[in-house]
């Protein structure tokens, strides 16, 4: 979209430990040897690398971030990690409402719309994740779904500084399938459509990232259609040749 810097974010799930962070120097490597100033890259990786993740981010063209966060600042929730934490370990971002969690820890879009809140609270962008299912599609509901998670989702003062949005089908999530060019041209048109209504004229420069089964061989035809804004990767964010080969294809 004309006016926005694109962004290549990459999603590490419950993938790594210590032996990864050559994979993360490798990635910052490609960016720092000049790949593409016009494109910020974000590496979202376990909670339990972040700290050591930031640290070799730091002073590179590569920003790290959470992949979830909770609601509250802190307190009794076991396990659970705040925005709050994350900040203080390094992160700039953070993920809310991937579909897998809101699958596999049956977040609805009000939880999910609190934890965004709690990412601004703490000074974090928040990348919100929305996509219809399989089932979904099928039925033909796709663009109501995108509607009523945008609406129940994305807080009414969210901005384009503190809110990315990441459109990913969940049946693209991890397949290997991915959605027509005029489907995924469809969906982000739609989203566009659906935030102007909700946050007005600055809804045009917020990013729209499209996700599920992005690999540098499709990477080029995928980001360039309208109102794709970057990438959300998981599994191909893993190994530095892909991430950064789906960079490269901006
Ligand atoms: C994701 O989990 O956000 C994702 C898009 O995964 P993959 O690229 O592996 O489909």
């Amino acid at each position: 979209t004309p006016g926005i810097r694109p962004l290549v974010a990459g999603n590490w799930k419950m993938n790594g430990t210590s032996a990864s962070l050559n994979e993360l120097r490798s990635i910052a490597g490609g960016f720092m040897s000049g790949l593409d100033a016009e494109t910020e890259a974000l590496l979202c990786v376990p909670a339990t690398l972040l700290s050591r993740a930031a640290e070799i981010l730091h002073r590179t063209p590569v920003k790290a971030g959470g992949q979830d966060c909770h609601a509250k600042e802190s307190g009794a929730h076991t396990g659970d990690v705040s925005a709050e934490m994350l900040k203080d370990a390094g992160a700039s971002h953070v993920i809310v409402g991937h579909s897998e969690r809101r699958t596999d820890h049956g977040e609805t879009d009000a939880v999910v719309h609190a934890k965004a809140d709690a990412a601004w609270r703490a000074g974090l962008v928040a990348v919100i994740c929305i996509g219809e299912t399989h089932a979904e599609r099928e039925a033909g509901a796709t663009l109501s779904v995108l509607s009523r998670q945008i609406e129940g989702s994305v807080p009414g003062t969210a901005t384009p500084a503190n809110t990315v949005i990441a459109y990913e089908p969940v049946w693209a999530i991890g397949t290997g399938l991915t959605p027509t060019v005029a489907d995924v041209a469809e969906a982000h048109a739609h989203i566009r459509a659906r935030l102007a209504d909700k946050l007005g004229e600055s809804a045009g420069k917020m990013r729209i990232l499209y996700g599920g089964s992005v690999k540098p061989s499709n990477a080029g035809e995928l980001l360039a259609v309208a109102n794709v804004d970057g990438a959300l990767v998981g599994g191909a964010s893993l190994k530095a040749a892909d991430f950064l080969g789906i960079a490269e294809a901006y």
